[in-house]
């Protein structure tokens, strides 16, 4: 199958990470990411698979096909799994999976792989896709991946037995049915989620989306968001209610000044956006994020607590700053109107006025990223190379999305006295490492816990700062 289940909007995405991440230009990187591999696994093992159906739904949303029949004739890489013999004479990867953990390149045993939990099989394939990128670019990637790549299952602090226990999350939101939001369920569903989720997100699935939302296909272009995945995710989820709420968080009308928002699952576009979910005084937060394709965050915190909120984590920086400056300048409108996040009417006459083929009623209601980032696809921003926002690969997405709800299920089965963390970086180049896990403290100058009012109210609603924490 080729990738023709992606749009010419969602190559240009692609080729627009990989423009950036090796510093070439945007043609070059298009043509550079038109190859195909062949996925070589045993049929009776069923680890190998699963991580090999996996790896091919990842590779084919970058790529221009992923093989898991017949090799063709352009295959320049074979990714054999576990006791899989190579069909082809072309340089392979293989992967081997024992019970503690996956191998990854390198020359592993050539045997058939443990059985392992469904969810780890996804985390096996986002690191797997990483690897193929990693051989196929070699040292044209500006960073080291590593070789093989050993993932090893402790580092996730998850014992065995938990993996199949129910898992009971109340009523809880998804902020964000992107990328992220949608890597979450795609992986979520391999666990036994129940209670009720409600998904917010005001926006529609465009073309420019499908290389790395996983669940939307074509046929998904010009839908909410929302409903689609709801729609599409619900038969994976038996005891997990989903409602689509074509809404954003903030807009959301049982919206009260009690406790409303018990748990949330941050999965939005922005560090901007973050700060303002903050301000909706969540409870309980369980957060995942990308840095284009260099890296991972998971963050959680739970109120009343003396440690980081989002916007301690996610605080207004150099770059935030830099880039709606940027954008501003570019599109022809104020700072301030980029920070509302979304093009307003007013905002879509100066942006339709300055830039040509655009029309303003077109552009009502878009995010001003997603505007920039196409306009940066189709070149039309050529002096802002290098500084353009990048949609990360569908791998590195869905890698956070696993990460948050394997981090949801961890939180679940802790057992007291842990250690305690509430943010962990990872790479989707080498192996997760649990040390990595650390505790931030409050930013003195946190826009949320530096602000009386908002501390006041956040006391009341969550009780005062404990003693001592509690997790
Ligand atoms: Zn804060």
């Amino acid at each position: 199958m080729s990738t023709d289940t992606l749009t010419t909007e969602a190559k240009r995405e692609n080729a627009a990470m990989l423009a950036a991440a090796l510093g070439i230009g945007l043609e070059a990187a298009g043509e550079a990411l038109q190859f195909d591999v062949a996925i070589t696994a045993d049929p009776t093992d069923a680890t190998a698979t699963a991580i090999a159906t996996d790896l091919a739904s990842l590779l084919r949303r970058t790529i221009r096909s992923a093989n898991l029949g017949e090799p063709g004739e352009a295959v320049v890489l074979e990714i054999l799994i576990g006791d899989a013999g190579a069909k082809t004479d072309r340089r392979s990867l293989r992967i081997q999976v024992g019970s503690e953990g996956a191998v990854i390149g390198g020359e592993p045993a050539r045997e058939r792989c443990a059985g392992i939990p469904r969810v780890l099989c996804l985390l096996v394939a986002c690191y797997a896709a990483a690897a193929t990128m990693q051989t196929v670019f070699q040292d044209r990637l500006p960073f080291e991946g590593s070789s093989p790549l050993r993932v090893s299952f402790d580092q996730l602090g998850i014992e065995p037995t938990v993996f199949e226990a129910p898992v009971d999350i109340g009523h809880a939101y998804l902020a964000g049915a992107g990328a992220i939001g949608n890597g979450f369920l795609w992986a979520a569903r391999h666990l036994d989620f129940r209670g009720s989720l409600d998904i917010d997100d005001d926006d529609d699935v465009s073309s420019g989306n499908l290389n790395r939302q996983i669940w939307f296909t074509k046929d998904d272009i010009g839908l909410p968001k929302a409903d689609r995945l709801a729609s599409l995710a619900q038969g994976s989820f038996p005891r997990l209610k989903l409602t689509p709420r074509k809404l954003r968080l903030q807009d959301l009308p049982e919206k009260s000044n009690g406790p409303w928002l018990e748990r949330l699952f941050v999965a939005v576009d922005s560090r901007r956006a973050r700060r303002i979910i903050q301000r909706e005084f969540p409870g309980e937060v369980f957060d995942a994020s990308t840095t284009d394709i260099r890296e991972v965050v998971i963050h959680h915190h739970k109120q009343p607590t003396l440690q980081a909120c989002l916007s301690c984590i996610y605080e207004a920086d150099q770059e935030e700053f830099t880039r709606e400056h940027h954008i501003a300048e570019h599109l022809g409108v104020s700072v301030d109107e980029v920070r509302l996040e979304r093009i307003s009417g007013s905002a879509a006459e100066k942006i339709a006025a300055r830039i040509p083929n655009l029309k303003a009623s077109a552009l009502v209601g878009i995010a001003y990223d997603t505007l920039f980032k196409q306009l940066c696809g189709e070149g039309t921003l050529q002096s802002l190379e290098g500084r353009r926002i990048v949609a990360p690969f569908a791998f590195v997405s869905v890698l956070a999305g696993t990460l948050l709800a394997l981090e949801v299920l961890r939180r679940r089965g802790a057992k007291r006295g842990e250690a305690r963390f509430n943010y962990w970086r990872v790479s989707p180049w080498h192996p997760p490492l649990g040390r990595r896990r650390v505790l931030r403290p409050r930013q003195p100058r946190c826009e949320f816990c530096g602000n009386r009012v908002f501390k006041a109210v956040n006391d009341t609603l969550w009780g005062g700062e404990p003693e001592r924490e509690r997790e």
